[in-house]
């Protein structure tokens, strides 16, 4: 990266618990990563069943007690809808829209299959089921689904990629759209009753924000293959990558928002300092 290059970096945690060490992780490695440039905060609280304030503010709480700045007003994406409805409505020529509940999903791929189901990033990869349907024919109670193999063949590719500072930092990270349709598959834009997606809402919120380098954990690694198609459909930028390692504890699980045990809060209650916090973590 060229000197004097700018980092713009965030952290964006959903509020639907209290922050834990592999949150206080992650965002320290944002702010870490943003050396010459500035560090954001964004709120992804597209899920309204599962958000809930009293976690938004802890995050702010919390992130303060770390000694975190970051410029306000923060980004929330439950006020973003219009933007995510712009977006879905340029996708739509490569969309359908699907009906198909789990149990469909996993009778359909049952039949021609023995053993383990394909799974992908998002979970089952989609069989293809309701692919022949037009977007007009979209009904309240339909998810809607980006084809994969139209959208590689509308922007007249056949691979795409991306650089991660962290994992090969030497090497472009490249998927064949067979591979993409293979291990990854239709992902869902629009969930039901949301009217976006996390896939979706992250590469609009991104590219508005003119974030470059795209700080969070390895386990979102097969995700960003579906944010760098987005971003070539919707003409946005692809920016950096750098996928960190995960917070485990110590029976080597990934922590989870449920580990209250780990919440920043309790080891604050407890009498740890942020310098603790930061020193238990490496950070
Ligand atoms: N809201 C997502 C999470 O909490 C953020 C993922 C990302 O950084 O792209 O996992």
């Amino acid at each position: 990266m060229a000197v004097g290059a700018i980092r713009r970096t965030r952290f964006a945690p959903s509020p639907t618990g209290l922050l834990h060490l592999g949150h206080a992780y992650a965002a320290l490695v944002a702010s870490g990563a943003a050396d010459r440039s500035e560090f954001l905060l964004r709120i992804e609280d597209i899920d309204l069943d599962r958000c809930r304030p009293e976690f938004e503010t802890a995050i702010y709480q919390d992130l303060a007690w770390l000694d975190l700045e970051w410029p306000r007003p923060v980004m929330r994406q439950s006020d973003r809808m219009a933007a995510y409805r712009d977006a879905l409505k340029r996708l739509a020529p490569l969309c359908y829209p699907c009906r198909c509940r789990r149990g469909d999903i996993r009778a359909a791929l049952s039949a021609p299959q023995e053993g383990a189901l394909p799974a992908g990033p998002d979970g089952l990869i989609y069989p293809g089921t309701c692919r022949g349907r037009a977007m007009s024919d979209a009904g309240p109670d339909d998810v809607i689904r980006l084809d994969a193999a139209r959208a590689f063949a509308a922007i007249g590719i056949d691979r795409i990629g991306f650089r991660d500072e962290i994992i090969l930092p030497d090497h472009d990270h490249v998927l064949t759209c067979a591979e993409f349709r293979a291990g990854i598959g239709d992902v869902i834009l629009s969930r039901r009753g949301m009217g976006t997606s996390y896939h979706l809402a992250v590469v609009v919120d991104d590219a508005a924000q003119g974030i470059t380098v795209v700080t969070r954990g390895k386990d979102l690694f097969d995700s960003t293959w579906i944010h760098v198609l987005l971003q070539r459909l919707l003409e946005l930028p692809t920016p950096l990558y750098h996928h960190h390692r995960l917070i485990r504890d110590d029976a080597g699980k990934r922590l989870a928002k449920r580990d209250d045990a780990r919440a920043i809060r309790m080891l604050r209650d407890e009498g740890a300092t942020p310098q603790d916090i930061r020193e238990m973590l490496g950070a």
